[in-house]
């Protein structure tokens, strides 16, 4: 498959056009309270940004409407606002942008990138790498799974903590759903739509998302948008060995703790310490130290974290 040049979405009007060389973004989904992995990725993602004298972006990532959890989108604010962090554009919520989806999909059936799926999750089974049973059956999309194709190759990227990550498209990864039977857009659809029309250039996030990344870059590389650079965090563990997360009840950050936190945070990060002061002067004084070689290696951080 070949790569399509120009962008298969000249007609979506990129958002925010500027000639910054570094647009980041931090892009919680609302299925659960920010938690301190959460915190430390938005920390990351900031101090990366501010530090190249970039953007840095917020951006709700709601599509999964039936996975959104009661009160987090209210929570994901009071946090921004208790720690001080500011978007340089306004907020996007993914949830008000599913015409925009629908017309990359509509490209996507037009180069025949993408077909109807009947599969159902229980047809699959604990097959987890979708063998591409209905490619060829050309089924009329209506009310059917969305899945992109991809081909049988390694795709390899750079990241600039983990270093070289490659999977093999076909036999690691497999066909990919881009809209599900029930309506819902995937997050590998709209987080590659949103991060081109916002004119991001680099992701930084936790490592937890290093696997989906092949998956993203092939699917920009379909619809003809630059690649990325991407960075993945070492992930926050609990004293349990699990990794932070709203699965595992990580505990929901303290708005009344928000220094603190920030912190411990830049400190979890390898960073150097900064003076406990308000939020917004313990951010700049990170971004002042920022340095990335200070970041501890690997995909998990130990540590008594809450
Ligand atoms: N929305 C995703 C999450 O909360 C993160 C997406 C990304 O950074 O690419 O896990």
């Amino acid at each position: 498959m070949k790569n399509l040049n120009p962008p298969l979405t000249p007609h979506l009007k990129k958002e925010g056009e500027s000639r910054v060389a570094y647009k980041g973004r931090f892009a919680p989904s609302p299925t659960g309270p920010l938690h301190f992995g959460s915190l430390i990725t938005a920390v990351a993602s900031y101090c990366d940004a501010k530090a190249q004298h970039g953007q840095w972006i917020v951006r709700i990532e709601d599509t999964d409407i039936p996975r959104i959890y009661p009160n987090s989108e209210q929570h994901i604010l009071q946090c921004l606002d208790a720690f001080e962090f500011e978007s340089d554009v306004e907020i996007i919520y993914q949830r008000n942008r599913l015409d925009i989806y629908d017309a990359v999909i509509e490209q996507l059936k037009q180069k025949k990138l993408v077909y109807a799926c009947e599969c159902t999750r229980k047809m699959l089974g604990s097959n987890h790498i979708y063998v591409g049973t209905c490619r060829k059956k050309n089924l009329d999309f209506q009310d059917q799974a969305i899945r992109v194709k991809v081909s049988d190759q390694a795709l390899c990227f750079d990241d600039r903590l983990q270093g070289q990550h490659c999977s093999n498209l076909s036999t690691d990864l497999g066909d990919f759903v881009l809209k599900r039977r029930d309506g819902i857009i995937n997050y590998q659809l709209a987080v590659v739509v949103d991060d081109y029309l916002q004119g991001m250039t680099h992701v930084v996030r936790g490592a937890d998302l290093l696997d989906n990344t092949e998956r993203q870059i092939w699917l920009g590389q379909l619809l003809g948008y630059p690649q990325l650079e991407y960075m993945h965090l070492p992930l926050a563990m609990n004293d349990q060995g699990q990794k932070l997360s709203k699965q595992n009840l990580a505990h929901a950050l303290d708005i009344h703790n928000a220094p603190q936190l920030l912190a411990q945070a830049i400190t979890a990060l390898g960073q150097h310490a900064v003076d406990l002061d308000q939020p917004h002067k313990m951010l700049a004084q990170a971004v002042s130290q920022w340095d990335i070689q200070k970041i501890p290696k690997g995909t998990e951080i130990h540590g008594i974290f809450e």
